[in-house]
C-alpha cells in the first residue's frame, strides 16, 4: 500500500522566477601523513566552482574542496575537523543545486561528491523476501543514473523529483517532491537504510529499526547531522509507457476542486499543476508541451482570461498488459473533471521519456553560469489556498505581469537577467509579506533565513528536537554551514 503522505494537507508552491589556509596549517599536526592531503585542492578552479551553485546569488569562498575517492576520505577529513582546537566548517555539495549557498562552507572544505561517482557503490538492486525489490545507491549518485541502472532490472523508485540531474544525497537532505509525492510521499519516505558519516566522523548505518534517531534526522535533515554515503531505495515494477493529459482551467476553484479529488482517488500515478501567465507561457524550459497549434489555442485563451490560467497535469502509466485498457482508464478518469471543454491536451510517451522531461540544464554548470536563480517554494496550508490565489497569484504575480504556478506544485520560473534578480527579490519577499500580513502559515521549502530566530519559527516545536540532534550527531557544528542554521550570516 503506498503511503499517503502529510503533504495532502498542503500545496507545494514552487515559484522559480525566475581552509587550507587552515588546512595547511592544520593538516601539519596530523599523526602520520594525514590521508587525506593528496584528495585536496585549492587550486582557483576547485575554490571557484565551490564558492558558486546554482541560484548564483550567493558567492562563498571555501578553502579547499576535498574530491573524495572512498568513503574513508570524507571519514578522514571529519574527523581531523573534530581533532582540531578550532574545528573547520565541511559540506557535502552533491551537484550545488541549491539557489541560496546551502552547500557551501565559508573558509571550510567543500566536499564534491561527484568525484565519488564512478567508485564507489553506484546503483545495486536487490530482492529481500520482507523489503521486496530495492537499490542501493551511493549518496553521491544522480538520479537519472539510478533511473537508468535501475529499468535495466525492469524497476524502478516510486518516488521522483521532476528534475533528475540531482543528487541522491543532496535531494534526501531535502525532501524530494514532485508529481508522485501524493502517492507515495516525498522521497525521503520511500527509504529503507542509509549509511551516514556523521558529523562527530562515526560511521553508521542506520534505518527504522537500527539507529533510527540518526535515520530520520538525516533525513530531510539540511545536510547537518551527516553525510550520506548510501541509501537503500524502494524499487516497484517500472511500467513502460505513460498516458500524460494536461487540463486547462480559468477558475482557481474548479482547478484546486479537481486537484484534490485527483490526489484524492489511486486512479493517477503523478498530478501536479502550474500557472500560466503571459510570463510564464504554456511551453517553458521544464515543458514543451503543446505543438504549437494547441500553444496558441491556450495563448488565446489567457488572453480572454485576463493573463490567468491554471492547468493540471494527469499521468497514467501502463505496459503491455494494460495497454488495452488504458484509454478507458484514462476516460474514467477525467470524466467528472471541470477543465474548460476542448482544452485536454493529451501525449502518449515511454516511461523513461516522461520521468526524464526536464532535460538536463545548460546552466547547471556554476562555472559558465551568468543567469540568477532567485526561487522561492512554498508549502501553504490548504485551509489558506484560496487567500493565498487571490492575494499572490491574482494580485502579486498577475500584476507584477510575471510568474507561474500550480496546486499540488507550482513551478514559476523565469529566466532573468542579473539586473532584474532584485526585482524578482523583491516579488518574492512581497509573497512572504503578504503571508506574513493574512496570516497565512506557510513554510518555506529548501529554505533560506538569514537569522537563528527565523530558523526557530521555521521549526515551530520540533525546532528542541532538531538542536538535540545536532548536538547529539555533530555538537561541534561543523556540517553544512551553508544552511546557516547554526551559523549566522550576520
Ligand atoms: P546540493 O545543492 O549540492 O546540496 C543541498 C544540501 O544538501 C546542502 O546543504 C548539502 O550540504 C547537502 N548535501 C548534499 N549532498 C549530501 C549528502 N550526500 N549527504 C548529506 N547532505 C548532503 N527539488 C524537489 O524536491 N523537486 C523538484 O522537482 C526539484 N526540481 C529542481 C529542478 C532544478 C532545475 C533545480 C536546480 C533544483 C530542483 N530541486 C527540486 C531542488 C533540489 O532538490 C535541491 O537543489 C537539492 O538540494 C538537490 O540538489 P543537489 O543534489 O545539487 O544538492
Amino acid at each position: 500500500m503506498p503511503n499517503r503522505s502529510p503533504i495532502f494537507s498542503q500545496y507545494a508552491i514552487f515559484i522559480i522566477l525566475s581552509c587550507i589556509m587552515c588546512s595547511l596549517k592544520m593538516l601539519r599536526p596530523w599523526p602520520s601523513p594525514f590521508p587525506v592531503t593528496a584528495k585536496l585542492r585549492t587550486d582557483p578552479r576547485s575554490v571557484r566552482i565551490a564558492s558558486k551553485d546554482y541560484g548564483n546569488i550567493i558567492q562563498e569562498k571555501p578553502t579547499a574542496v576535498l574530491y573524495p575517492t572512498t568513503v574513508d576520505d570524507i571519514l578522514h577529513l571529519i574527523k581531523f575537523s573534530n581533532n582540531c582546537s578550532t574545528p573547520f566548517r565541511i559540506s557535502a555539495r552533491g551537484c550545488g543545486h541549491s539557489v541560496r549557498g546551502q552547500a557551501m562552507a565559508p573558509n571550510g572544505v567543500v566536499v564534491d561528491m561527484s568525484s565519488l561517482r564512478d567508485n564507489v557503490i553506484g546503483v545495486r538492486v536487490s530482492w529481500h523476501p520482507l523489503l521486496g525489490y530495492y537499490a542501493d545507491v551511493g549518496g553521491e549518485q544522480l538520479w537519472i543514473d539510478v533511473l537508468h541502472g535501475t529499468l535495466e532490472h525492469g524497476l524502478a523508485p516510486v518516488s521522483w523529483t521532476d528534475y533528475l540531474h540531482l543528487t541522491v544525497g543532496g535531494t534526501l537532505s531535502n525532501a524530494g517532491i514532485s508529481g508522485q509525492s501524493f502517492l507515495y510521499g516525498p522521497q525521503i519516505s520511500n527509504v529503507l537504510e542509509l549509511d551516514v558519516i556523521t558529523g562527530k566522523g562515526d560511521f553508521v548505518s542506520c534505518s527504522p529499526h537500527i539507529n533510527s534517531e540518526l535515520f530520520f534526522a538525516v533525513l530531510g535533515g539540511l545536510g547537518q547531522f551527516g553525510i550520506i554515503t548510501r541509501a537503500r531505495i524502494v524499487l516497484e515494477k517500472a511500467p513502460t509507457k505513460v498516458k500524460w493529459v494536461r487540463l486547462i482551467y480559468t477558475k482557481f476553484s474548479t482547478f484546486t476542486r479537481d486537484q484534490e479529488y485527483l490526489i484524492s482517488t489511486d486512479g493517477p500515478n503523478y498530478v501536479e499543476g502550474s500557472i500560466i501567465t503571459h510570463m510564464s507561457p504554456p511551453n517553458n524550459w521544464r515543458s514543451s508541451f503543446y505543438t504549437s497549434s494547441d500553444h496558441t489555442k491556450v495563448i488565446s485563451l489567457l488572453e480572454r482570461n485576463n493573463g490567468l490560467l491554471y492547468s493540471i497535469d494527469v499521468v497514467k502509466y501502463y505496459d503491455d498488459y494494460t495497454a488495452n485498457t488504458i484509454d478507458e482508464e484514462l476516460k474514467w478518469l477525467v470524466k467528472d473533471l471541470n477543465y474548460e471543454p476542448n482544452y485536454i491536451f493529451q501525449r502518449d510517451i515511454p516511461f523513461t521519456d516522461f520521468l526524464s522531461r526536464v532535460g538536463k540544464r545548460d546552466d547547471q554548470n556554476s562555472e559558465v553560469q551568468t543567469e540568477a536563480h532567485p526561487w522561492l517554494n512554498l508549502f501553504v496550508p490548504k485551509s489558506r489556498i484560496h487567500d493565498f490565489n487571490a492575494g499572490v497569484f491574482v494580485d502579486i504575480i498577475r500584476g507584477h505581469n510575471e510568474t507561474t504556478l500550480g496546486p499540488v506544485l507550482f513551478y514559476p520560473f523565469h529566466r532573468k537577467k542579473p539586473e532584474e534578480v532584485w526585482s524578482i527579490e523583491k516579488l518574492n519577499n512581497d509573497i512572504i509579506e503578504f503571508c506574513e500580513k493574512a496570516g497565512i502559515k506557510i513554510i518555506q521549502y529548501l529554505p533560506y533565513y538569514k537569522s537563528k530566530k527565523d530558523w526557530i519559527k521555521h521549526f515551530g516545536p520540533k525546532w528542541s528536537t532538531f538542536q538535540e540532534r545536532k548536538n547529539k550527531f555533530d555538537p561541534r557544528m561543523i556540517l553544512s554551514p551553508g544552511q546557516r542554521i547554526f551559523t549566522s550570516v550576520e
